[in-house]
């Protein structure tokens, strides 16, 4: 199991740590040669999604990456990544990836409130710590998409095939059970499941 983390901007390196803790296998993608290493997993970390669209873009990494999720790899956008994977970004023009039918709003808490923590459940988990930073909702969602979590009635998890989406950051909580929920999901897909055991904690 090995799960690339795209660490141009943001909190990478807690995704790592995360994804560490399960035994998983991990790498940084920064360049496009990063691309070429086999890859079960990708993760989108949160942090400004203007700034990684831009290094996308000027890297030259936004192609290879988006053929990468539309033949199906399994990725997971937390917070600015959910904002890089939506169909839609309300008040914006164009999208990055278009990789999930959801329409999500930027900074849609308002300055002050966009920060803060809550416990809620989310669907295949059950309670888990929530920590929201700057964090975008998810507007509306597409018949396709499975809604995961609800908090103060805004939509804040979703998932639709092989793209799943958080407002708030799991990283930043000691608290793995998303990125378990991630990785198991993976191996689910590719019946893989003697290579590789979580380990429980
Ligand atoms: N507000 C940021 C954006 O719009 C997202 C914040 C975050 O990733 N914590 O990209």
């Amino acid at each position: 199991m090995r799960v690339g983390v795209l660490a141009l901007q943001g909190g990478f390196i807690e995704h790592i740590r995360h994804l560490q803790t399960l035994g998983a296998d991990t790498f940084e993608i920064r360049k496009r040669l990063d691309l070429a290493q086999p890859m079960d997993g990708l993760i989108i970390p949160g942090g400004e999604s203007t700034t990684i669209g831009k290094l996308l873009n000027d890297l030259d990494l936004f192609d290879d990456l988006k053929k990468k999720i539309d033949s199906g790899l399994p990725v997971f956008g937390t917070c600015a990544g959910m904002i890089l994977l939506a169909r839609e970004i309300a008040g914006m023009e164009t999208a990055c990836f278009s990789s999930i039918d959801i329409v999500v709003k930027r900074n849609a808490y308002g300055r002050q409130l966009g920060s803060f923590f809550a416990e809620a459940e989310m669907t295949g988990i059950g309670l888990i710590p929530m920590t929201f930073i700057r964090a975008p909702y998810i507007e509306s969602a597409g018949a396709g998409v499975e809604i995961l979590s609800v908090v103060d009635r805004r939509i804040v998890a979703a998932r639709e095939k092989n793209v799943l989406v958080t407002a708030f950051h799991p990283e930043l909580t000691s608290d793995n059970q998303v990125h378990r929920y991630f990785v198991e999901d993976i191996i689910l897909k590719q019946g893989k499941s003697n290579n590789f055991a979580p380990i429980l904690n």
